[in-house]
């Protein structure tokens, strides 16, 4: 990686110059919804009782720079890896034995896999399955100095940000392009002046996955058939709202499909299966419009990833109801489990067993390679392991991460905190977390955030590159629709560990190829 493309990026602003491009950027965010719900840690309470206020999604004012060989290759791997993580989800044995190995520890995955087990006991009524993935990355800086694309986790459930993520490619490039003619935005810097950010067709993308799905249910299995509609199932306090909106409002613009979101606490109370339909349709009543049923084609979850939206067992009662219908969901309980990072950790193990090829048969072996060399190291904590060797020494736990079997962030032991941590557990309970050797891309970025509490920061920063991809299959592994496109790009103050925007580590970025 060459110092002298970071090394005075991005251009120093004046007082002048910073406010202006604050003003402009917390403008722009506002005006085209690149915007968030504020947490209670910027509203007290009680100041907006009718939850009316928006404020700017966290985001840096410079597109960030990214090694165009890492983002290429994250690109074209991202269908290879929508199917291997749609084959994992297939081998119901192979993902049952790494979830026995789980139950005894998490209790959150082990009633996920009750709801499996109830389901199929019952008999599934739907053999296809959505997939909403985002593969992680971060561009390594190798012993040769060369970038090298390393996986920082994949995700099946709630892969979220596309909405907002392209917008803020929008902001970047229109900064840099309108009005014609010199940038009145931006200093002149010839990396930011060099081209505009690549194109960032994630809502696209993501949007059309969830169409597909649609048109594949086919018809209304109702008598007398119902109209037909998708639903997003939420969480009743999401300040990620307006991420969501770019996906439902262009399903509803350019694919006509009628949506509805129904919060994870309400799906008992909004949605129904006659008992008197073995075909079990998902039935919907809008309770702004009660005489009007739906039947719902897709269910697309940005909530049930997290053991905070399953306080009671109503919850998964909920999740059960919604797992024995007949809408195609997004994802199964089988499809949230293959993202699991004990599988991550399982496929990335030098074992001698290559579960890579075995879920990839047919495909080109040097596409598996290149698969493969994504992988970071990552170990369990099993007796007399490699990894509970590395992550009790405290010298080699400076260079690992933690990880429990969690979503959404926020959730990951780091570095020192590794050993004491692990030794304030019960020993039975290590095999629920995985041990990742850090991943270290280069610090030597500067870039510069609002946050959504105005604060403007500058700093070192390091960057961690998402892609997207959809792909709709059957229980018997055919693949009706596999695709890819779109990015996030998520940057954070270099000394800091945990990653997440909502969760209040990164801000959304753009992306700079060099
Ligand atoms: P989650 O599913 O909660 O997002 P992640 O595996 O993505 O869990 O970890 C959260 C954050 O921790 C990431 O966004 C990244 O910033 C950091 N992180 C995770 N694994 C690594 C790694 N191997 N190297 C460096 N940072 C990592
Ligand atoms: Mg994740
Ligand atoms: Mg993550």
């Amino acid at each position: 990686m060459t110092q002298s493309i970071y090394s005075n990026y991005p251009p120093e602003l004046s007082a002048a110059q910073q406010k202006f491009l604050v003003t402009a950027v917390k403008d722009w965010a506002i005006q085209n919804g690149l915007a968030v719900r504020p947490s209670p840690a910027i509203v007290p309470a009680g100041t907006d009782q009718n939850g009316v206020l928006a404020t700017n999604a966290p985001v840096t004012l410079f597109p960030s720079p990214f090694p165009r060989t890492c983002f290429d290759e994250a690109t074209a791997l991202q269908e290879i890896y929508n199917e291997l993580y749609a084959s994992i989800t297939c081998n119901e044995e192979w993902l049952g034995d790494i979830v026995k190995g789980l139950i005894e520890v998490d209790d959150f995955v082990a009633n996920l896999w009750k709801v499996h087990l109830a389901v199929k006991k019952e008999g599934y009524v739907q053999n296809l399955s959505l997939g909403l993935f985002r593969s992680d990355y971060m561009a390594h800086v190798s012993a040769t100095g060369d970038p090298a694309l390393k996986q920082v986790e994949f995700n099946t459930i709630s892969s979220s940000f596309g909405g907002l993520s392209a917008r803020v490619r929008q902001m970047h490039a229109e900064f840099l392009t309108s009005p014609p003619g010199p940038s009145i935005n931006y200093p002149f810097h010839p990396l930011l002046h060099s081209e505009v950010p690549p194109e960032n067709p994630a809502v696209e993308t993501l949007s059309s996955g969830l169409a597909r799905a649609h048109e594949a249910y086919g018809v209304s299995k109702s008598t007398p058939a119902l109209p037909l509609c998708v639903v997003f199932v939420v969480q009743a306090t999401e300040r990620n709202v307006f991420d969501q909106h770019a996906l439902s409002e262009q399903l509803k613009k350019v694919h006509n499909i009628p949506v509805f979101r129904v919060a994870s606490v309400d799906v008992l109370e909004q949605t129904f299966i006659p008992s008197d339909n073995s075909a079990r349709p998902l039935l919907y009543r809008p309770p702004h419009s009660p005489e009007s049923t739906f039947e719902v084609t897709t269910l697309y979850l940005r909530a049930f990833y997290s053991p905070d939206d399953h306080t009671s067992s109503r919850d998964w009662d909920a999740r059960t109801h919604l797992e024995r219908s007949a809408a195609i969901k997004c994802p199964t309980v089988l499809n949230q489990l293959s993202g699991c990072k004990k599988v991550q950790q399982v496929l990335a193990e030098p074992t001698g067993l290559d579960h890579l090829s075995a879920f990839l048969k047919g495909v080109d072996p040097s596409l598996i390679e290149r698969v493969r060399s994504t992988f970071a190291p990552q170990y369990d904590l099993s007796a007399n392991s490699k990894g509970r060797e590395l992550a009790l020494n405290p010298e080699t736990a400076m260079n690992h991460v933690l990880k429990p079997q969690r979503e959404g962030g926020g959730n990951n032991i780091y570095k020192s905190d590794i050993p004491g941590f692990l030794q304030s557990l019960p020993e039975s309970d290590w095999m629920g977390w995985v041990l990742m050797e850090l991943i270290n891309p280069a610090a030597n970025a500067q870039n510069v955030a609002l946050r959504n509490d105005g604060e403007v920061l500058r700093g070192d920063v390091i960057s961690e590159l998402g892609i997207y991809g959809t792909i709709l299959w059957e229980d018997t592994g055919k693949i009706l629709h596999n695709n890819h496109g779109g990015y996030l790009l998520r940057t954070k103050g270099k000394e800091v560990n945990e990653g997440g925007v909502a969760a209040g580590f990164s801000s959304l970025d753009g992306v700079l190829l060099f």
